[in-house]
């Protein structure tokens, strides 16, 4: 039997989404490359080369301190460590290159992308944004930043990667020569070196390991189609470029269901495995579909092009996730529907409550609490959803991205998700109950919570061991 309760899962999830300013047009004259290639050892060269000398080059993905244990510096007149809660590398005077040999890191990180996913199938894709740098004129100005790069100004270096390989390399949707030399934009994507074809499909290409579980393997796509056109359906668009599948298979063995992913620009990465993928089982089926489409749901948010803040306000987006892929999913499973429901939002409910008993909603990820964002985010799109005059959530949706499209830097924050509900129709005090949850500690979460599930007509209703049993889910399955 399956439990839908793994919140290591839950904390695998995150998103982060292409930068609307694009860091470089294309390659060919970029300030910055970086050489990638295996070394005999098992480790990989890392070379970046530069067109003009550096003083102080910050990782532009630092929130986890991997490196440390896994990158060592071989130049001689520069120096690379951990400071403030930053990878850095701080240069002597005229120097031009930096040469790492590193551990490729295959394990998943919190609230970031795992920076080489290894299939079974020797499949390997590597993710370009791990080599992101922001230039800094001194050690001091990355300190003061305390580990938060994104309260900088600065944009990461225009840069672009070389590797090569004697098996296919894919990068964008799209087969590429033995030699590659790609700019990286924004977040950046994955570039996939291996044997697998790109299959083509409606809604999106997918790029498969070939040791899936045949079950597995063969009911992928059609399971994939449906939640794509059923978003269609629902978002009310089709997305401009097909999206990238790309599945990585963990192998049968280990805890019974790791399922972990991300989404970039017109990419989704996910790796699965775990001994509950060896045999066909409709709870782990039910399971892995939510996975697939809590992905899929970011690539319809980011369709404009716009930005998410990674912390304080990763609850708009994971929770938005959330909320519509439960929906979904329970729509496609009859009258096991209610069940899944009760079961997700039940552990929901106890995960979010044990969050905000600690602190605000807006500080968890700080806590390194990540996962409340889906749970209290889910809690706070039903809401919201429950709030609106026109009670669907996708309309929303549509508003908060079209306000953030068309301001200069287009991005989705706290204060843009309580203007569009203020737009929408909700009242002060109901935009002052969520953001009370936002931005204060809470003295009884669950009691804070029940009420505001009460007062969106949620109708929530408890065990007598006070486990939330139910809630007047929305329904968006025809509209
Ligand atoms: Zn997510």
């Amino acid at each position: 039997m399956m439990i839908f309760r793994t919140c290591a899962v839950f904390a695998a999830f995150f998103l982060s989404l292409p930068t609307a300013s694009e860091a470089q047009s294309n390659g060919g004259n970029s300030a910055v490359t970086v050489t990638v290639a295996p070394e005999e050892s098992g480790n990989w060269s890392v070379v970046y080369s530069f067109e003009e000398p550096q003083a102080v080059l910050a990782f532009a993905r630092s929130s986890n301190d991997y490196r440390e244990a896994t990158w060592t510096l071989e130049t001689d007149e520069a120096r690379f460590g951990r400071v403030a809660g930053v990878d850095v590398i701080v240069f002597d005077d005229e120097v031009r290159e930096a040469k790492f040999s590193i551990i490729p890191l295959t394990s998943s990180l919190e609230a970031d992308y795992t920076p080489f996913v290894a299939f079974t199938d020797g499949s390997l894709a590597i993710y370009e944004g791990q080599f992101s740098l922001i230039p800094f004129d001194s050690l001091d100005d990355v300190e003061a930043l305390e580990g938060d790069l994104e309260a900088s100004d600065r944009d990461p270096i225009a840069m672009t990667i070389k590797v090569a390989s004697d098996k296919k390399i894919i990068v964008d949707g799209k087969i590429a020569g033995s030699r590659l030399s790609h700019a990286i934009k924004g977040d950046g994507t994955y570039i996939y070196m291996g044997d697998s074809n790109i299959e083509p499909f409606d809604s999106f290409v997918a790029v498969l390991d070939k040791t899936l579980p045949a079950w597995l393997g063969e009911r992928f796509d059609d399971d994939l189609e449906q939640i794509f056109s059923e978003f269609e359906r629902r978002w009310g668009f089709k997305l401009k470029n097909k999206a990238t599948v790309m599945l990585a298979y963990k192998g049968g063995q280990g805890q019974k269901l790791s399922a972990t992913g991300g989404a970039l620009d017109q990419l989704l990465m996910m790796e699965v495995g775990g001994a509950a993928l060896n045999s066909e089982d409709p709870d782990t089926l039910s399971y892995l579909k939510w996975f697939f489409a809590h992905e899929a749901v970011h690539l319809f948010q980011s369709e404009k092009g716009i930005q998410f803040s990674d912390d304080e306000s990763a609850w708009i987006h994971e929770g938005a996730a959330n909320t519509m892929s439960y929906s979904l999913i329970a729509a496609s499973m009859g009258e096991r529907g209610e069940q899944f429901l009760a079961s997700v939002y039940s552990n929901a409910f106890d995960s979010c409550a044990a969050a905000l008993a600690k602190g605000s909603l807006e500080t968890v990820s700080k806590r390194g609490d990540f996962s409340a964002n889906y749970a209290c985010g889910d809690f706070i799109a039903l809401a919201t959803d429950g709030f609106l005059k026109r009670r669907t959530l996708y309309e929303f949706w549509d508003s908060l991205v079209d306000s953030a499209v068309s301001m200069e830097e287009p991005r989705i924050d706290a204060d843009l998700y309580f203007t569009t509900m203020q737009l929408a129709g909700a009242t002060g005090a109901q935009r002052r109950q969520i953001r009370r949850i936002v931005e204060d500690k809470q003295a009884n979460p669950r009691e804070a919570l029940t009420k505001l599930l009460e007062d969106a007509d949620l109708n929530p209703q408890f065990s007598a061991g006070g486990q939330l049993i139910s809630l007047d889910w929305p329904d968006y399955s025809a509209e």
